[in-house]
């Protein structure tokens, strides 16, 4: 019993149980849209599609964004949502693209992901419900959180360059 309580806990710790971010297990994703993962094919390279639709995650340091420095926006590489801003960008030495923070309280949704044994909270973009990473609670101030993003699943607009349409 003692034993189990332990697990839980820790499980939960780690499980980032104390988020507040809602995170049901199993979720089915397609996003507020709706619309099947095909429907964004024709906009992504295979590599995006593969991040995005299949869950997958790029090798660290592989993505220009890690470097990014200007100011600007990132979107959501499928539909064009604006996910995060630079100001929330920050270098966690991971080699992926990190931020403290997303753009809106909409604009991401999230699920637990079991992939590796231990729960993790995945997010994806609110819209079209293509996957951009994963959130840690190992972030800056002031969320102490950390969304450490597929570069493949962005696409960056530096300020004073018009946001470009959301795609539907
Ligand atoms: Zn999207």
């Amino acid at each position: 019993m003692q034993r189990r309580h332990f697990l839980f806990q820790t499980a939960s710790l780690i499980g980032l149980g104390s988020l507040g971010l809602k995170a049901v297990a199993g979720e089915k994703k397609l996003g507020s849209l709706q619309l099947p993962p095909e429907h964004w094919a024709p906009h992504l390279n295979e590599a995006q599609f593969d991040v995005l639709f299949h869950e997958d995650t790029e090798r660290p340091f592989s993505s220009p964004l890690n470097d990014e420095k200007r100011v600007g926006t990132f979107l959501c590489a499928a539909c064009l949502n604006p996910l995060f801003a630079s100001t929330t960008k920050y270098d966690s030495g991971t080699g992926w693209p990190s931020f403290y923070q997303p753009i809106s309280e909409q604009a991401l949704g999230t699920k637990r992901d079991f992939k590796l044994i231990l729960p993790r909270t995945e997010y994806h973009c609110a819209r079209c419900g293509g996957h951009q990473g994963h959130v840690f609670e190992d972030g800056p101030e002031p969320t102490g959180l950390r969304y450490c993003n597929n570069g493949l699943a962005l696409q960056f607009v530096p300020e004073g360059e018009a946001l470009p349409e959301l795609r539907s």
